[in-house]
C-alpha cells in the first residue's frame, strides 16, 4: 500500500515535471495553470487515497524549482562612476588582468544600467523564489556609496553556493540603431572554462528561448543571431557552473530605452523571459 502510493506520487511528480518544463518552455503558462489540468489528466484519479498524492503534486506545482540555487548578477553598481580609483583596479580576469568593475552606460535621459540591472534582477529573485528556487545575488545594494564588487568575485558566487545556473544582467551602450537582446556564453580558456562550456552553452539556448517566449527580440547586431561568446570576460571565466551574460537591450536605443524604464516591461518581459529560460535549464 505504502509503496503504491509512493509509485503513484513519484508517477505523478514526474509527469508534473515534464507538463512543467513543457509550460515552461512556452512560456506561457503559468506551473499553477497547468497543475489543474494534470491532476485531471493523472491516472489513478478514482482512487480514495490520493489526498497524500494530490498534495505532493500541488507542492511540486507551486514550487518546481525547490532545491535549485540560482545566482543573479545585477551588472555593475551605481556608485562605481564616483569610486573610480576602486574599480580601475586591476584583478585576475581568467589568466589575465582587467579593471575589477566598469561604470557601465546609461540611456540619453541617463537612466543609469546598473539601476536597470538591478530592477531587472530583484524582480527575476522574486519570480524564482515564489517558485522555490534559492537565489543570491552578487550585491546587495544599488547606491551611489558602494562600487563593485569586482568581476571576479562576481564570477566565483556560484561556485560559493554550488549553483545551478548563473546570470549576468546586463544593458548594452552601442551605438543608437542597435536594438534587441543577446546571449553572451563563455569561450575556451583552457584551465579556466573547459568545465561549463557545454552546459552554459545549454544554458545559453534556454534563455534566448524565453526571452524570445517572452516577447522581445533578438539584437540586429553582433551576428544577428542573439548569441555572443566571449573570453575576455572575468565574470564568466571565474564560473565553475553554468553561466550566462545577457544584454537585454541597448540602453542608446529609444525604444529599447522605452522598454528597459518600464516597470512592467521589465517585469513581464525582461524577468519573466530570463525566469522560463533559467527554469527550463535548472529542472531539464
Ligand atoms: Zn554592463
Amino acid at each position: 500500500m505504502t509503496r503504491t502510493r509512493a509509485a503513484f506520487t513519484v508517477v505523478a511528480a514526474s509527469l508534473l515535471a515534464i507538463a512543467l518544463a513543457g509550460a515552461v518552455e512556452a512560456g506561457n503558462i503559468s506551473p499553477r495553470e497547468s497543475t489543474a489540468d494534470l491532476s485531471l489528466a493523472a491516472p489513478g484519479n478514482q482512487r480514495t487515497d490520493t489526498d497524500d498524492a494530490t498534495s505532493t503534486t500541488e507542492q511540486v506545482a507551486k514550487e518546481p524549482l525547490r532545491g535549485k540555487v540560482v545566482v543573479i548578477d545585477p551588472g555593475h553598481q551605481l556608485g562605481n562612476s564616483r569610486h573610480t580609483d576602486q574599480i580601475n583596479r586591476l584583478v585576475d580576469a581568467g589568466g589575465f588582468q582587467k579593471p575589477c568593475n566598469a561604470t557601465g552606460t546609461a540611456t540619453n535621459r541617463g537612466f543609469p544600467e546598473s539601476t536597470f540591472t538591478w530592477r531587472v534582477s530583484l524582480v527575476l529573485k522574486r519570480q524564482l523564489q515564489a517558485r522555490g528556487a534559492t537565489v543570491y545575488l552578487t550585491r546587495r545594494t544599488n547606491s551611489y556609496d558602494d562600487w563593485g564588487p569586482c568581476i571576479d568575485v562576481r564570477g566565483r558566487k556560484g561556485n560559493r553556493v554550488d549553483a545551478d545556473a548563473v546570470v549576468s544582467v546586463h544593458g548594452d551602450g552601442a551605438s543608437s540603431t542597435v536594438r534587441g537582446f543577446f546571449v553572451i556564453r563563455p569561450g575556451l580558456r583552457r584551465g579556466w572554462t573547459d568545465d561549463i562550456l557545454k552546459p552554459s552553452r545549454r544554458l545559453a539556448l534556454d534563455v534566448h528561448r524565453g526571452l524570445l517566449a517572452s516577447g522581445t527580440r533578438v539584437s540586429n547586431s553582433y551576428g544577428g543571431d542573439g548569441y555572443d561568446v566571449r573570453t575576455d570576460l572575468g565574470t564568466l571565466n571565474w564560473s565553475n557552473v553554468p553561466i550566462v551574460m545577457v544584454e537585454l537591450g541597448n540602453m542608446r536605443n529609444a525604444i529599447d530605452a522605452r522598454h528597459m524604464t518600464t516597470p512592467r516591461y521589465r517585469a513581464h518581459v525582461y524577468a519573466r523571459g530570463l525566469r522560463a529560460g533559467v527554469s527550463t535549464f535548472v529542472t531539464r
